[in-house]
């Protein structure tokens, strides 16, 4: 069988022009989006994201405001901020990187965003309307996985879905959103018992669990739609930084058994930080009607 290769990095582009046309639109008469990210500390590979994340809304001709604390600051500091800017009608979209440091109570620095600004979709309320089949803000890494089914067209109705990984940011989330498109959904994660029985009933398959290459082929039905959440740095002297970036899924041996897939790097990444882009300028939408 020869696989989709379900490039990110494509789709990525062709969204992101699609968002500049349409922020252009906005801002032409009076509301160009805006999104604000607080980063705390000096974690190098939050500060990658963070600039990452500002770079797409420059391109994407979006406002975005960067402000960033010492590690040391007091949390009541970043909340008077956050209260800031839930107020300022420049901004449709608040991020906090995370993680914060450890004197911080992330839960609620994250309750403290406005849920109508809140891109991220980490908000309870904004939970709650994913879980009730009305999502506000959809969590960026799993809205990006629905762009790949849309992408592909692939048939969710009635397919065997299977998850692994439960976090909040991508597990429970992209679970719901399988559901909501009527898939029967198994989510399993590390307590599960015989994971393989499992992810060889998948017509879908999603692995976010962050342990390189765990699925191999054998673990895979055959014509099932594979995406790799995972992100896993692999020593490898050859590699120009000494190592490598693979997924949690075994890429070369799986893909000839797959309908569709998706590669690490290029697949699920590129598509997070579109999301983001793509809930600020639905939230600016919202704001200008
Ligand atoms: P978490 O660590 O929060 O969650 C990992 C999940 O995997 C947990 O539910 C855990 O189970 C489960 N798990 C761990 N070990 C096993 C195992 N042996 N068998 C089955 N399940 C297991 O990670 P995230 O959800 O935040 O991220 C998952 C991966 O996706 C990471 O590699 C991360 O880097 C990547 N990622 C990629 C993004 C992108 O843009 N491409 C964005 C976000 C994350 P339990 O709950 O029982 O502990």
């Amino acid at each position: 069988m020869t696989a989709t290769i379900l490039d990110g990095n494509a789709l990525a582009q062709k969204l992101r022009a699609d968002f500049k046309t349409r922020a252009e639109a906005l801002a032409a008469k009076g509301t160009r989006p805006g999104l604000a990210v607080i980063l705390v500390g000096e974690d190098p590979a939050s500060a990658v994201y963070v600039r990452n994340k500002v770079a797409g809304c420059e391109k994407a001709s979006f406002h975005s405001e960067k402000i960033v604390y010492p590690t040391d600051v007091a949390q009541d500091v970043v909340l008077a901020k956050i209260a800031e800017l839930n107020a300022d009608p420049k901004i449709h979209g608040i991020l906090v990187q995370l993680p914060l440091p450890k004197h911080f109570d992330s839960d609620l620095v994250l309750e403290a965003i406005a849920p109508e600004k809140d891109v991220d979709g980490f908000h309870a309320e904004n939970v709650g309307a994913l879980m009730q089949g009305q999502p506000r803000f959809i969590p960026c890494t799993p809205y990006g996985v629905t762009k790949f089914f849309e992408e592909a067209g692939v048939n969710l109705k009635g397919a065997e879905a299977v998850v692994i990984g439960r976090s909040n940011i991508v597990g429970k989330p992209m679970a719901m959103l399988l559901l909501a498109q009527s898939c029967t959904v198994t989510v399993c994660h590390s307590q599960s018992k015989d994971l393989a029985f499992h992810t060889r009933r998948a017509d879908i398959l999603v692995a976010a669990v962050g342990r390189p290459r765990m699925i191999g082929p054998d673990w895979v039905k055959p014509g099932a739609t594979v995406i790799d959440v995972g992100i896993n740095r692999v020593d490898d002297p050859a590699a120009p930084k000494g190592y490598r970036v693979v997924g949690d899924v075994a890429f070369d041996e799986v893909a000839p058994k797959c309908r569709a897939i998706t590669p690490v790097p290029g697949g699920v990444g590129p598509m997070t930080i579109t999301m983001l882009l793509a809930n600020t300028l639905e939230a600016a939408e919202r704001s200008a009607k």
